[in-house]
């Protein structure tokens, strides 16, 4: 596929700092993408770089784009990341060669008549048969909260609400009732009704119990569905490595197994050798998937691919600062993930990417 012309833009993300949108075009096919920024990182993430200087370098790649012929996303990807050079993308910036890898994906997806899940399993060698639960964070905390008044907040960064159902669109359906009755418990008891970077609600406490029990109160008993209520599951991210001893997860005098999914995120960076290093010490049993932190969908693909060849279940995240594009949808059922964490939907770039998904299941039903 050869490239007619990239427009390279910034457009602000949902926390309202710069980011990068590209625009392709190749023959009668036009594409747009863009990329999401992380607050709570990984030591190992893709660079990132200053929007503006992500314009300088675009610049002056941009002819050896237009003039090469890619046969493939690998070799699309493989040709920035050579140009590149650094193992961390420092050169180019993660955000650019995701971005034009995004689009690139894109494109090949038109010109191949499919949808864009349907092109992301042909890469992968995945057959897409199944949609992902959704991961709803609807209490935040942490690193993505503007503490209350009077300094509280909760100390744990999500706690996720997941409908134990592969029906995004009955998930999605479930998920606005329970925050409808969250939002008025939290207001009842606080007098305070604020959101998060994510959409989803904080509590001026500091006690990270406290929004468990919002999620498993009577919040939830009080829907108008409670049959499917009753059918979710709680989630957590507590910076889980402060409490890893000897392979085992120990909480009090409990240790975490079989029945729980134990993510792995900023120690593993949807990087391959990272995944393989804690596959050896038995950390985890699950994987967190964004391609930001690794840069390519390329690698993304490599990455999933090798955690799911131990078992582990996938799980395709957004970042706290993301934009408009739906791509991470598409991502995880071209993956055959378990699951998409995409934040609360009360924010429109974090709905758009769980009615993307609501539109694939509609395809597949009609
Ligand atoms: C996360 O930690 O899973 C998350 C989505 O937030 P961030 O993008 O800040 O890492
Ligand atoms: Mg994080």
């Amino acid at each position: 596929m050869t490239i007619t012309n990239i427009q390279l833009n910034i457009i602000p993300d949902s926390r309202g700092e710069d980011t990068l949108e590209a625009e392709i075009i190749s023959g009668e096919y036009r594409v747009t993408a863009s990329v999401p920024s992380g607050k709570s990182k990984g030591k190992n993430e893709a660079f990132v770089l200053e929007p503006k200087k992500a314009l300088e370098k675009f610049t002056e790649i941009k002819s050896q784009l237009l003039e090469k012929d890619f046969s493939s996303l690998e070799e699309f990807d493989n040709f920035l990341i050579s140009l590149d050079g650094t193992p961390k993308k420092e050169n180019l910036g993660g955000n650019l060669i995701l971005v034009l890898s995004l689009g690139f994906t894109k494109l090949l997806a038109k010109a191949d008549g499919l949808e864009l899940y349907e092109e992301i399993a042909k890469i992968s060698g995945v057959k897409a048969e199944k949609l992902p639960l959704c991961l709803f964070n609807l209490i935040e905390g942490g690193v993505h909260i503007h503490p209350a008044p009077n300094g509280a907040g909760l100390p744990f960064q999500e706690y996720l609400y997941i409908p134990q159902i592969n029906s995004p669109k009955e998930s999605l359906a479930e998920v606005m009732l329970v925050i409808r009755s969250l939002g008025e418990e939290i207001h009842q008891k606080y007098e305070h009704l604020r959101q998060g970077d994510e959409g989803g609600y904080t509590i001026p406490s500091n006690d990270p119990l406290v929004g468990l029990e919002f999620l498993q109160g009577q919040a939830l008993l009080r829907l108008a569905r409670p049959g499917l209520a009753e059918n979710y599951r709680l989630g957590l991210d507590v910076a889980a490595s402060t409490f890893f001893h000897d392979g085992l997860y120990l909480v009090g005098d409990k240790t975490m197994g079989e029945k729980v999914w134990i993510v792995g995120d900023d120690i593993t960076t949807t990087n391959p050798e990272s995944i393989k290093i804690a596959h050896e010490k038995n950390a985890i049993n699950a994987v967190i998937i964004k391609p930001n932190q690794i840069g390519s969908v390329t690698e993304t693909i490599r990455a999933a691919n090798l955690a799911k060849s131990f078992g582990w279940k996938i799980i395709v995240s957004h970042r706290s600062g993301e934009t408009k594009d739906t791509f991470i949808a598409d991502l995880a059922v071209g993956l055959g993930a378990d699951g998409l964490k995409s934040g609360c939907p009360l924010q429109e770039a974090r709905l758009v990417k769980y009615q993307r998904l609501v539109e694939i299941e509609e395809k597949w039903h009609i």
